[in-house]
C-alpha cells in the first residue's frame, strides 16, 4: 500500500490497497524513516514542500510463515536431538558391550573357573585387542595354577613312598619282639627313607627359593674350571663305583655366580652322566671360554634321551627313564633346578642326545666381564 499525505493536511491519495484510516506520521526531516504499526511496516518520507510519501505493507502472513517455519525447525531440532541420544545409547551400549563382557568374564575368573575366556571376533579394534591379550594372561594363568597343582601332586605322590615305608618298617618292629639285627635292618631302611624325604625336601626348598627370586644371592666372581674339577673329585667315587671313566678338559673361565648353586649345577649335570651311564662308559667334562661366555659340557656314553622325551627333561618330576630313576631315588628335580639356576645367572642350557650314543649337556654363562 502506498500513501501520500499533501502539505496543507486535507487531502491526501491513497493507493487501492492502502487502508483508509493511516494516520500521517510525524514530521522527520532528513531521509526515509520507518514505523510499525501492529503487523504493518511502513516506511515514510518527507519531501520538502511538506508533502509526505508513505508505503507499507502487511506483515502479518510473512510472521506467520515465520511462526511456522520456527515450529518446524524446532520440531526437526527436537527429533535430530532425540535421533542423536538414541544413536548415541545405541552405539554407546556397543563399545561398552566387550567391557561388560571382560568384567563378567573377569568375576567368574576370580570365582574359581579359570576355564572362563572373553568372547571376542573383533580382532582389530583396542579392545579387541585388550580382550585377545586378557584371554592370553588368563590361558597362562590357568596353565601356571595347572602346573602348580600337578607340582604338589607330585611332591606329594614322591614323599608318600619313604613315609610309608617309615612307616612299616616301625609297624612292624613294634609288633613283637625281633632280634636285635632285624631292628638295625629296619632302623637303615627308616635312614634311608628319610635321608630320601630330606633330599627331596631340599629339593623342593631350592626351587622355591629359586622361583621366588628373581637373581641369585651373594654373587661373586667364579672359576668355573676350579669349581668343576672340586665336583669331579668329590664324585670320583661314585664313578668308580659305577664302574665309570672320569675325563676333564678344563681351561680358565670366569663368571660372576652364586658358588653354592654353580656347583650345584656341575654336581647334578655330572651325577646324571655317571647315573645314565653304562658300565666301562666315560664321562667327559669340558670348561672352556667364548668371547662373551663361559661354557661347560658334560657329555657321557650313555643311554642317551629319546627324542620325544628332550622337550620335558627340564620339567619337575620328569624322568624320561623311569626304571633308572626311581629305583634310585630320581625323583626328576635334577635338571628343573640346574635349568633354574642357570637362568637365574643369565645364562642357558641344552641338550643334545642320541639315543644308545649318550648325552651332551651344554651350559652358557655370561663371563665375569661382560657383567
Ligand atoms: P632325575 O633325578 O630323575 O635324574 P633329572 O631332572 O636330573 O631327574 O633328569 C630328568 C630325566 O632326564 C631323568 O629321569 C633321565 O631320564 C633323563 N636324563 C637326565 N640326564 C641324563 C643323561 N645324562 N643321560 C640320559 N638321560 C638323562
Amino acid at each position: 500500500m502506498a500513501r501520500v499525505f499533501p502539505s496543507n493536511r486535507h487531502s491526501s491519495s491513497l493507493s487501492p490497497s492502502a487502508p483508509p484510516d493511516v494516520p500521517r506520521p510525524l514530521r522527520k526531516p532528513g531521509p526515509p524513516a520507518f514505523r510499525s504499526r501492529g503487523t504493518l511496516r511502513e516506511c515514510f518520507h518527507y519531501a520538502p514542500s511538506g508533502e509526505c510519501i508513505l508505503v507499507g505493507r502487511d506483515t502479518a502472513a510473512d510472521l506467520a510463515d515465520i511462526r511456522r517455519s520456527a515450529w518446524m525447525l524446532g520440531g526437526a531440532g527436537c527429533a535430530v536431538l532425540l535421533l542423536g541420544l538414541a544413536g548415541g545409547w545405541w552405539v554407546g551400549a556397543r563399545a561398552l558391550r566387550p567391557i561388560a563382557d571382560i568384567s563378567a568374564t573377569a568375576a567368574r575368573i576370580a570365582n574359581g573357573d579359570l576355564t572362563q575366556r572373553i568372547r571376542t571376533t573383533d580382532t582389530e579394534s583396542e579392545l579387541g585387542r585388550l580382550a585377545h591379550d586378557l584371554n592370553d594372561t588368563f590361558a597362562r594363568l590357568q596353565a601356571s595354577f595347572a602346573r602348580q597343582a600337578q607340582f604338589t601332586a607330585d611332591a606329594s605322590h614322591e614323599l608318600r613312598t619313604p613315609v610309608s615305608v617309615v612307616l612299616t618298617q616301625t609297624q612292624s618292629a613294634l609288633a613283637r619282639e625281633h632280634p636285635a639285627g632285624e631292628y638295625r635292618e629296619s632302623l637303615a631302611a627308616c635312614q634311608r627313607a628319610a635321608q630320601r624325604m630330606r633330599s627331596l625336601i631340599e629339593c623342593l626348598l631350592t626351587l622355591a627359593r629359586l622361583d621366588s627370586a628373581d637373581t641369585p644371592a651373594a654373587t661373586k666372581p667364579c672359576e668355573l674350571d676350579r669349581l668343576s674339577r672340586e665336583v669331579v673329585e668329590l664324585l670320583l667315587p661314585l664313578a668308580n663305583e659305577q664302574g665309570v671313566q672320569l675325563e676333564v678338559n678344563l681351561s680358565p673361565a670366569h663368571c660372576l655366580a652364586n658358588a653354592d648353586q654353580l656347583a650345584q649345577v656341575v654336581n647334578n649335570l655330572l651325577s646324571n652322566a655317571i647315573h645314565y651311564n653304562r658300565p666301562g662308559g666315560t664321562v667327559r667334562v669340558a670348561v672352556y671360554c667364548e668371547p662373551t661366555t663361559a661354557v661347560l659340557t658334560v657329555s657321557d656314553t650313555g643311554l642317551g634321551i629319546p627324542p620325544e622325551d628332550i622337550p620335558h627333561i627340564f620339567e619337575r618330576f620328569y624322568r624320561a627313564d623311569k626304571a633308572r630313576s626311581g629305583a634310585q631315588g630320581h625323583a626328576g628335580l635334577g635338571l628343573a633346578i640346574t635349568k633354574a639356576i642357570v637362568e637365574a645367572h643369565g645364562g642357558s642350557i641344552e641338550v643334545a642326545s642320541e639315543p644308545g650314543q649318550g648325552s651332551v649337556f651344554t651350559v652358557r654363562l655370561p663371563s665375569a666381564q661382560h657383567f
